[in-house]
C-alpha cells in the first residue's frame, strides 16, 4: 500500500510502497482502513523538520498522520467493544499505563506517551493498526471527512476548557489554523464574544467568516491592541494562542485583563520572556494545552454531528494520498485550513463520503 512517510532527519516527506498489514499488529489492536486523514500542524513540523520534532530522528522511517476516520477491518483476539465494520476515529495519544500519572488516572500527564503518526506508524496510508482502546465509534450518519476533524476539534475544545470560557466572556484566539479556528468556533458556540486574530491571513480569516466568526483582525493591518479596543472596548478575559509564534505571547499577555487566563496551545520552537512583575501584580494565569481528553473527543463528535456543514468548512482541500507530498506543501502555505488526504481515492473529488461506507 501507499504510505506518506518521514524517512530522513531533514526537510520533507516521501511516498513509499509498504506492505499492507493483513492483521492487527497486536492482540489489543484494531486494523483500520483509512477513509480520510487530515494534515495537522504537527505533521507540518515533522515535514519541515523543526527542532521541536527532532525526537523523531531515532524512530524513522515513520508513516505520519493521526487525524483520521475509517472502518475497522479486523480486531485482535483480546479486543472487546469494537467490531469489524465499525466506523471510528482515534485518540492518537497512546499512554503507557504504568507511570505515576497513568496509575493516578491522569493519562494526560503520562510521561511515556507515544503519538500515532509521530512515534509510530500513522494514518497517511491505506490502513493502520492501533490499540482498539484508542478508537471511538462515529455517531450514525457522520461522514468520514467531517469525522476526520474530530482530533483537531477535540484539541480546540481542550484549550477552551482550560481557558474556562464562560458565556459573555471576551475571548481572543490567536492563529487561524485548524486548532485556533476550532477553538474560536467552540468558544463562540458556548456564548463567548470571540475575536480571531491572524497575521497575513486573508484566506483563512475569510474561511472563519464563512463559519460565522465575524470579529476578525489581521495584524498586518491593525495592532492587536487596536483590534481588541474595536471589538470589545475593554481588555479580554481569556486569550488562546494557537499560532506557534512566541510574538503572540509578547503582544497578548500584557493586554489580558488582570486575573485573566492565557492558554498556550501552539507548538513553539523558541522561548518567551515574561515580565514577571506585571504578570504577578495583575494576577494573570498562563496555562498550557496540548492534546485532548476522551470527553473532549466525545464532545467533538457530538458537535461535528450537530454542525456537520458549518464545521466542514474547515476543510479547504481534499487530495488523494498519491498527491500527499504536494498536499504537505499546500498545507504549509497559509492558503489552506484543513487539507484532507483520501487514501482510497485515486482522483481528486469533493464527495462527503469516503470509500466503503
Ligand atoms: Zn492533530
Ligand atoms: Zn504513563
Amino acid at each position: 500500500m501507499l504510505a506518506l512517510r518521514k524517512t530522513r532527519a531533514a526537510f520533507g516527506v516521501e511516498l513509499a510502497d509498504v506492505p499492507t498489514p493483513a492483521a492487527p499488529a497486536h492482540d489489543g489492536d484494531a486494523l483500520i482502513e483509512i477513509a480520510a486523514a487530515g494534515i495537522c500542524g504537527s505533521d507540518l513540523h515533522a515535514y519541515a523538520w523543526t527542532d521541536s520534532y527532532a525526537f523523531m530522528a531515532d524512530l524513522l522511517p515513520v508513516t505520519i498522520g493521526h487525524e483520521f476516520a475509517g472502518t475497522v477491518r479486523a480486531v485482535g483476539p483480546s479486543v472487546t467493544g469494537l467490531a469489524v465494520g465499525d466506523r471510528v476515529v482515534c485518540m492518537p495519544t497512546i499512554t503507557c499505563g504504568t507511570c505515576a500519572g497513568c496509575r493516578a488516572g491522569r493519562p494526560l500527564e503520562c510521561d511515556a506517551r507515544s503519538i500515532v503518526g509521530l512515534h509510530r506508524d500513522g494514518a497517511f496510508a491505506g490502513s493502520v493498526s492501533l490499540p482498539a482502546a484508542n478508537c471511538l465509534r462515529l455517531p450514525d450518519g457522520l461522514p468520514f471527512e467531517a469525522a476526520a476533524l474530530a482530533e483537531p476539534l477535540a484539541v480546540g475544545i481542550n484549550a477552551v476548557n482550560l481557558a474556562e470560557v464562560e458565556p459573555g466572556d471576551a475571548v481572543v484566539v490567536m492563529g487561524p489554523g485548524p486548532i485556533g479556528m476550532g477553538a474560536a468556533w467552540v468558544a463562540h458556540h458556548r456564548g463567548a464574544r470571540v475575536l480571531l486574530v491572524g497575521l497575513n491571513d486573508p484566506v483563512r480569516l475569510t474561511r472563519a467568516r464563512d463559519m460565522g466568526l465575524t470579529n476578525l483582525a489581521d495584524l498586518a493591518n491593525e495592532t492587536l491592541e487596536a483590534a481588541i479596543g474595536r471589538v470589545f472596548g475593554r481588555r479580554p478575559d481569556r486569550m488562546i494562542e494557537a499560532s506557534g509564534a512566541a510574538a503572540s505571547l509578547d503582544q497578548g499577555v500584557p493586554l489580558l485583563r488582570p486575573g485573566g487566563l492565557f492558554v498556550v496551545s501552539g507548538i513553539h520552537k523558541g522561548s518567551y520572556n515574561l515580565d514577571l512583575t506585571r504578570f504577578v501584580r495583575e494576577k494573570k494565569q498562563l496555562r498550557a494545552a496540548h492534546d485532548s481528553t476522551p470527553d473532549g473527543f466525545a464532545e467533538a463528535l457530538r458537535l461535528l454531528q450537530a454542525n456537520t456543514e458549518v464545521l466542514s468548512r474547515l476543510i479547504t482541500h481534499r487530495e488523494p494520498l498519491a498527491r500527499g507530498v504536494d498536499a504537505m506543501a499546500c498545507a504549509s502555505g497559509g492558503q489552506a485550513v484543513k487539507v484532507l488526504l483520501l487514501p482510497h481515492d485515486e482522483t481528486q473529488q469533493d464527495e462527503t463520503q469516503g470509500a466503503d461506507v
